[in-house]
Formats: C-alpha cells, structure tokens, sequence
C-alpha cells in the first residue's frame, strides 16, 4: 500500500482544478470566448464557487493557473447589482473598490468602472436602483395586507427584500448588535418574527436581521 499524507491529496486536487481551469480556458479560445466565472460554470468539471472557495477568490484561482482574469462582456446590469447586493450583506457595510475584485464576489472592481465610467457612478446607480425596488416592495406589501390572508407570500425573501431589510437594521444582528463589519465571518440571516408557518407573511414589517448563533437561539445576549 502507498504511504500518502492526508495533505498530498488536497494538493493532487489543487492541482488537478488548476489543470481544469487551464482546459476550459483554452477550449474557450478556440470559441472564441473568455474564461470567466460564468463560462466556467458552464464547462468546468467542477464549479466556479468551488475554484474561489479553494483559492481564495475566482481571480485568485485564476492566478495560480498563471491565466488572466477575462472580463466578462455580457454580464447584466440586474447580476452586477446582485452581486453588489451579496457583497455588501456579507461585509456588512458600503463595499469598496478593492473588495469587488476578492470573494465572494463574482466581478472584478474593473467590469464595475467600465460599465458605469467609473466605480461612484456604479454605486449612485446601485442606490437608485435599490430605492426603486424599495417602492416596487411597498406596492406590493401593501397588496398583500390588503387580501386579508387570501394571498400569500412565498418563504424565502428575495435578495431585494434581503437587502431591504438588513439595511433598515443598519446590517446588525438586531438581538446581539454585532455586524459582518466588525466581526469578520458573521453571517446575517432574516428571520420571520410571526413564524411563515403560522401565517407570518415574508414582508417587511415581519421581519428582521438576525446573526446566525442568535437565530438559533444560541446568542450572547
Ligand atoms: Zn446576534
């Protein structure tokens, strides 16, 4: 039997996702066509979250297989957003140009400039947005209690009113005040405070931040 250090396995594999990367990307050259963390969702024997997850980042991931991170041309403006949105909620805080090229973002700060001349412009359009979707909720939340309990709401809230919420709670776990921006790793969830179960509608009102441990009921406080 072959001796073999649990640590040598973890590296076969390092190597064997670097080798992947460098595949895909030279069969994408021959399409004519970018590695990004897109198209290499689409043909990568593993996953692009897998590559940043190992790697640090997607552009980390990529400078281990010695390839230059392509700039994806085709990204929507609604995906940018997103991924601005589940940035901002994992720091806990207004992002800054440096953090859009690291995890867990999927674009770098650079698709950001150039699509909206300019990294301010991006983030006053991003605002603008998310105010507009804000009004679009009320609408809604407002249809909603209207239909006295005709009309559900679906579970899970979308990552609009996600962030609706956990902005309104300053993004802070509103049982213990602790946030992503200073402690790093805490994760911020929403909670129904009238369970969805027992009729508690996913609307704003019914519900708030809630770090991880305190959802859980393990908190400090
Ligand atoms: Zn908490």
């Amino acid at each position: 039997m072959k001796f073999e250090l649990a640590t040598f396995n973890r590296n076969v594999l390092d190597q064997e996702l670097l080798v992947d990367l460098k595949n895909v990307d030279s069969i994408l050259k021959d399409q004519g066509r970018v590695l990004t963390y897109r198209s290499y969702n689409e043909l990568g024997k593993y996953s692009s979250s897998t590559i940043a997850a190992r790697f640090g980042s997607w552009n980390d991931g990529l400078q281990r297989a010695c390839l230059i991170p392509g700039e994806e041309k085709n990204v929507s403006i609604e995906d940018l957003f997103d991924n601005l949105k589940l940035v901002w909620i994992a720091k806990g805080r207004q992002p800054v140009y440096r953090d859009m090229s690291k995890a867990p973002s999927k674009y770098t700060a650079s698709i950001y400039n150039d699509r909206f001349e300019g990294w301010r412009n991006a983030l006053e359009n991003f605002v603008a947005t998310v105010d507009q979707e804000h009004d679009e909720l009320v609408c809604y939340e407002v249809e909603i209690k209207k239909s006295n309990g005709t009309k559900r709401t679906k579970r899970e809230p979308s990552l609009a009113l996600r962030f609706l919420v956990l902005k309104r709670d300053r993004f802070r776990c509103v049982a213990c005040g602790r946030s992503p921006a200073l402690v790093s790793g805490l994760v911020l969830e929403i909670d129904h405070i009238t369970a969805w179960a027992n009729g508690g509608e996913t609307i704003e009102e019914n519900l708030q931040s809630l770090c991880f441990d305190c959802n859980r009921g393990k908190g400090t406080t």
